[in-house]
């Protein structure tokens, strides 16, 4: 079973808007099997998204800092969520990176509306609700980066009924 990484960010936690945002993940079927609230620093921040995401290398200095500045406004909810091919799925679930061009029906289309230029004009990254890892590589890299092992729960939810091998 694939795991992948959310982030309820800032702007999430401040808006009162978790519980809608976790709603919809339970509600389509993924499992929560590590969650906690934190407020971290520039260095955890940096490994998160240059060491392992490469923003400064693909998107430049400006936009990185004013990334890393805006995940630091407040704390944060982390969660490692599990399903099949949950990298991906959730990854559709959350929609495009700017919320202007997201569409409605996902997080970001649905309870955002930034732009890019917005963004750039105020010195703020996008609020875009939530991180979602990009692909398995990055989801396995940030589990590591955000929980320890013992962190990660095992055990059952009824979804599960619908995709084990039927009984014989
Ligand atoms: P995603 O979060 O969709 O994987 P990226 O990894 O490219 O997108 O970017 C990481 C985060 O950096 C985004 O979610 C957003 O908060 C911020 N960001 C990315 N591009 C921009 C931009 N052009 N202007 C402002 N913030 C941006
Ligand atoms: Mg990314």
């Amino acid at each position: 079973m694939e795991q992948t990484l959310i982030i309820l960010k800032p702007d999430a936690v401040m808006r009162g808007i978790v519980g809608e945002i976790i709603t919809r993940f339970e509600r389509a079927g993924f499992k929560i099997v590590a969650t906690k609230m934190l407020k971290p620093g520039y260095e955890h921040y940096f490994e998160h998204y240059e060491v392992i995401g490469t923003l400064k290398t693909r998107k430049g200095e400006e936009i990185f800092e004013s990334t890393l500045a805006s995940m630091q406004d407040g704390p944060v909810i982390a969660m490692v969520l599990e399903g099949i091919e949950a990298v991906e799925a959730v990854r559709k679930m959350v929609g495009d990176t700017q919320p202007k061009t997201a569409l409605p029906g996902t997080i970001r289309g649905d309870y955002a509306h930034v732009t890019y230029g917005q963004a750039s004009q105020s010195g703020k990254g996008v609020a875009n609700i939530v991180h979602a890892s990009a692909d398995t590589d990055e989801a396995t890299k940030e589990i590591k980066h955000w929980f320890k092992p013992d962190e990660i729960h095992v055990y059952s939810v009824v979804h599960e009924q619908f995709t084990q091998p039927r009984k014989k």
